[in-house]
């Protein structure tokens, strides 16, 4: 393996980090191996709790070399002593929530997030004795409110889904160190290309690589990263024996996607800043949220912490649910269709009155400032990598 400990760049990164020609056949690509299981020549406990670091492969659900590849380009992108990757974000999210957390245990989550976080939080966790109160943790102060002496873990997502609402990672780490909890944090929409939550402070971070990170809409794969003891943990419980393991084959895509994850964010970004300033000059357009316009509520927030400001732009419009079946029929380079982070430009209509009431459960005051953004809701939009006069276009014609 190539020594990626003298490589600081990121993108000398994302091609290097993990990968390295071939000891034997000397392939300069990384090998797919999708064996189940490997010959082993020692004796080795069956047992998950004696598995060792040094230990030689066992079984895939254990750990397999292609997947831990993929492991150690995330690691190392991240600047996180471990990773663990898994079938899917949210396989990764119940690795962290359900692996960790135990009855009598409080959690604080963000009133706002990825609806599947949002209804594990709500409905699952109860189920096991866990506590959980949903905040707007856009204010390290409504975190601080929230803590409790039970209190373990401070989960927050961002630029959030999907209204790109912010957290001040640094201020919510402190909230939750000064009261023994651990921070982790949804960096999907970030990716490290943007946002390194590790160096600001937090315990973990968790991805969907599904999204930006794999970037082409062709693998489903999640990953936990952080220090090695509380990746250790996460490993016994979540993947060897909750199961949730990534197959060899998506982890082999999806290093192949993060390899020009530097390359890409660049494209997203500057494809994104240009239709976000379009939209927000467009009459029928009431409000464009995107961390990269000076008019997003957290700018300020948007420039200390993100080297980047990604892809992802929410957009309210008039009359936005009938233009949503008019975008179903007559857009020609969009995709209208969920997920994000694709090489491919994707827009999906997010109603406020089914989010808030089937996902987020709003209320009274956090309700009123969902709808402050939102209204009647938002188009998502994942801005892809194409020519960005085609993505406008596509879109002037089904607005005007
Ligand atoms: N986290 C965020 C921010 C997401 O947007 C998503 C999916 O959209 C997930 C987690 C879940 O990821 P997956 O679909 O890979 O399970």
């Amino acid at each position: 393996m190539t020594d990626q400990s003298s490589t600081k760049g990121m993108r000398t990164k994302a091609v290097h980090a993990g990968e390295g020609a071939d000891p034997v056949t000397g392939a300069s690509s990384p090998n797919l191996v999708m064996s189940s299981t490997f010959v082993v020549h020692e004796p080795l406990s069956f047992s998950a709790r004696n598995m060792r670091e040094d230990m030689p492969y066992l079984y895939t659900r254990w750990a397999n070399p292609t997947v831990r590849q993929l492991e150690d380009k995330l690691a190392a992108l991240e600047g996180a002593e471990a990773c663990v990757a898994l079938g899917s974000g949210m396989a990764a999210t119940a690795a962290v929530l359900l692996g960790t957390l135990s009855q009598g245990d409080h959690l604080v989550v963000s009133d706002i997030n990825y609806a599947g976080t949002a209804e594990l939080a709500r409905d699952t966790l109860p189920r096991f004795g866990i506590e959980v109160t949903p905040v707007d943790t856009s204010e390290a102060d409504n975190i601080a409110r929230a803590m409790r002496p039970n209190t373990r873990i401070v989960w927050v997502e961002t630029p959030a889904n999907p209204i790109m609402r912010l957290t001040d990672i640094a201020a919510a780490a402190q909230v939750a160190h000064a009261a023994d909890a651990r921070l982790v944090v949804d960096s999907t929409f970030a990716t490290p290309i943007a946002t390194r939550p590790l160096e600001l402070g937090a315990d973990l971070v968790v991805h969907s690589l599904t999204k930006y990170i794999g970037g082409h809409g062709d693998a489903v794969g999640g990953a936990v990263l952080g220090n090695a003891q509380a990746l250790s943990a996460v490993n016994v419980e979540a993947r060897i024996h909750h199961g949730g393991v990534l197959s060899p084959f998506n982890a082999w895509l999806i290093m192949r996607g993060a390899a020009t994850l530097p390359l890409r964010m660049r494209a997203h970004q500057e494809n994104a800043l240009a239709l976000a300033r379009f939209l927000e000059a467009h009459p029928r357009v009431e409000r464009v949220l995107y961390p990269g316009l000076p008019s997003h509520p957290q700018h300020e927030l948007a420039v200390r912490q993100m080297d980047n400001f990604s892809g992802m732009i929410a957009v309210r419009v008039k009359a936005g649910a009938a233009l949503a079946e008019r975008m179903m029929r007559e857009l020609r380079v969009f995709h209208y269709a969920v997920s994000l982070g694709h090489h491919r430009s994707l827009i999906y209509w997010m109603d406020t009155r089914d989010l808030t009431g089937s996902s987020f459960r709003l209320s009274g005051a956090a309700l009123e400032s969902y709808r402050r953004d939102a209204g009647d809701g938002v188009f998502r939009i994942s801005v892809g990598v194409e020519d960005v006069e085609d993505l406008r276009a596509d879109l002037a014609r089904v607005l005007d």
